[in-house]
């Protein structure tokens, strides 16, 4: 293997211990300290972990917590009226509602009522436009996550060309965005993108976002590229990414595992968003 392996886990740590440092002086300051309000509806296991983990790395950095925890057969008004509740309440800096919803919950619907000053997720209709318009606002934390883990490798991306493999507004769509505000050259990639490989072998950078175990083959990487790979795909050899790691890294000069890579990053970058979500109150007059 001839890659630098880009160790997510490792960079997502130095995140969150900046993120705890930089709100103890914030509070230190007089700053309020920020919050983060989860609302999960229903008992889905996965759901639970998901919301216990964003939980357990607030209050590990000092962000004070606020798990809310509706029955499976809530109804939606109830969320709804929650929610409200939650965007005018001032120790609330962020709110998140855990998706998938049950289905007499019309959870997309829900997450557009979030005061975009709270949009943690960087979800909101309002966020997707700032970022569209290349304007200051939330990001969506996973894709945050891929700009934070290039950064840190110091990745050129100034007039590089960027593929990015996947369209979803969750994913491919805002690290397009973000490449671009970087003044990549950005192409976008999906289901009827014409020769793919073909496509890929020309990205400096290269982001996969597809959910398809080791879609990416090693001869679509171009010598040098840089290859983050933000697939989760569960197999029986057990997790892994869009790209099959082992023939992309004898090309490439980093690339991101899986697991290890861009998943960690996710949380990190929600804690900085409640962090950043705060301070941006602060500085708004009420
Ligand atoms: P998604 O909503 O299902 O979108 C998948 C995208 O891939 C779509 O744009 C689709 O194209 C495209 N696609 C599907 N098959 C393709 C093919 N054969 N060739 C080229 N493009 C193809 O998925 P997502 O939410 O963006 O997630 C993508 C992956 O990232 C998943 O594995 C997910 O688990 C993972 N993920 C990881 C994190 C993390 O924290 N690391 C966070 C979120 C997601 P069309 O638009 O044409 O259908």
């Amino acid at each position: 293997m001839t890659a630098q392996i880009i160790d997510g886990k490792a960079i997502a740590a130095a995140v969150r211990a900046e993120v705890r440092d930089a709100v103890a002086a914030w509070v230190a300051d007089g700053g309020t300290q920020p919050g983060l309000a989860t609302v999960l509806v229903g008992d889905d296991p996965a759901s639970a972990v998901y919301v216990g983990g964003k939980q357990k790395a607030s209050a590990e950095v000092g962000i004070a917590g606020f798990d809310h925890r509706l029955p499976h057969d809530a109804p939606h008004d109830e969320v709804e009226r929650l929610i409200g509740e939650l965007n005018t309440d001032p120790r609330v800096s962020g709110i998140l509602l855990q998706l998938p919803t049950p289905p007499q919950v019309d959870g997309p619907a829900l997450t557009e009522l979030i005061d975009p000053a709270k949009d943690v997720d960087g979800l909101t209709p309002i966020s997707a436009g700032l970022l569209a318009k290349g304007r200051p606002g939330l990001r969506p934390c996973t894709p945050s996550g891929v700009l934070e883990l290039l950064r840190r490798h110091d990745v050129a991306l100034e007039g590089a060309e960027a593929v990015v493999v996947g369209r979803s507004d969750l994913v491919g769509k805002p690290i397009a965005q973000m490449l671009l505000a970087r003044n990549a050259t950005v192409t976008m990639c999906h289901s009827r993108t014409r020769d793919l490989p073909a496509v890929c072998r020309r990205a400096d950078v290269l982001v996969a976002a597809v959910g398809r175990a080791r879609m990416v083959q090693g001869d679509w990487i171009k010598p040098g590229a840089t290859v983050i790979d933000v697939g989760i795909n569960r197999t029986e050899d057990g997790l892994v990414g869009d790209v099959d790691f082992e023939a992309a890294a004898e090309r490439a000069a980093r690339i991101t595992p899986v697991p290890r890579g861009v998943g960690p990053m996710t949380i990190a970058m929600l804690l900085r968003n409640t962090l950043a979500a705060a301070r941006a109150s602060a500085a708004t007059p009420a």
